[in-house]
């Protein structure tokens, strides 16, 4: 377990190391999907782990790419699994595509490639939905092309993770994006997507590079990595001091990079994308580089109950 790769191990760190880290942050910003869980089933002592944290006084705060389950929904799912977190503390896309949006005045229609949970918390919020239906169409020329079809009153297009995407639905957005002044506004771009221990989910990253690499146009992304969904963190949750900030994910493109990017230090997990061979031969860029890895978040919470610091640091 304690081999010397690149990343050291906080589990092979002394004591004394350990608890120099434990005290080197104040508020954690964790990761959920292969982190916390795999497809929604926690790993095991994830939930005593973040209780463990939260009784050393620290504050945590999930940030998920994942958009398809409202915010409400992962709320009921987090305390169904005994985290103890509120609502307040998960942030995910919709956050960042309602605050640009809101503070665009949109006020036309968004064509949205996404789940029924994105959808819901846009239309909550205020904004009206262009119809997006996976519904099979005749396979004609006339079909698609009545398909294809423009609508002026789409202002907006948010490219996220969807289970029943279609090419139509794909074709679609680039009819809109012709359009200069139509919103291009992407979510997750994950290459891959943890699911079960049969492999990964085809992850978002193909289709959004498809729609930018044919429109040539530049996508608005409010998702990790980027330093937009960053600025809406740091806003939200009054970060001014981002070096006592703790990043925890799997992920070295989308966590270990937005960590780099907002400043904050960085804990990779080994339960998800990130795997044991990238510890052992670093080669994604020195930034991104963490400052520990952990084999899971089991072995975190093993950690903090071996020091036994009960009291707040
Ligand atoms: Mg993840």
């Amino acid at each position: 377990m304690c081999d010397f790769g690149e990343i050291k191990n906080l589990a092979c760190a002394s004591r004394e190391e350990q608890k120099r880290f434990f005290c080197s942050f104040d508020h954690v910003l964790s990761d959920m999907d292969g982190v916390i869980w795999l497809a929604y089933k926690p790993f095991s002592g994830a939930s005593e782990c973040i209780t463990g944290l939260k009784n050393l006084g620290k504050r945590v705060t999930f940030v998920t790419n994942n958009a398809t389950v409202r915010i409400e929904t992962m709320h009921q799912l987090l305390q169904k699994f005994q985290f103890p977190v509120n609502k307040e503390d998960i942030v995910n896309p919709s956050v960042g595509y309602i605050d640009y949006l809101k503070k665009k005045k949109f006020n036309k229609q968004i064509f949205v490639i996404g789940g029924q949970g994105l959808k819901d918390e846009l239309l909550d919020a205020g904004f009206k939905l262009a119809p997006s239906s996976s519904d099979p169409i005749a396979e004609t020329v006339p079909a698609v092309i009545e398909a294809i079809d423009d609508n002026e009153e789409i202002g907006a297009v948010i490219v996220d993770f969807d289970i029943n995407l279609t090419l139509m639905k794909l074709q679609k957005c680039l009819t809109y994006l012709r359009r200069t002044d139509c919103l291009f506004i992407i979510g997750t771009g994950d290459k891959t997507v943890p699911f079960t221990q049969n492999g990964p989910i085809i992850g978002n990253h193909y289709f959004f590079q498809s729609l930018k690499e044919i429109s040539g146009r530049n996508p608005y992304q409010m998702a990790k990595p980027s330093s937009d969904f960053n600025d809406i963190i740091v806003k939200k949750y009054f970060i001014s001091d981002p070096s006592r900030v703790l990043f925890l994910g799997d992920s070295i493109n989308e966590d270990m990079k937005f960590a780099s990017i907002g400043g904050y230090k960085k804990l990779l997990v080994l339960t998800g994308s990130a795997k044991k061979e990238d510890i052992l031969k670093w080669s994604h860029g020195e930034s991104n580089k963490p400052d520990y890895y952990i084999e899971s978040i089991g072995a975190l919470n093993l950690i903090l109950g071996m020091l036994k610091l009960n009291e707040r640091l």
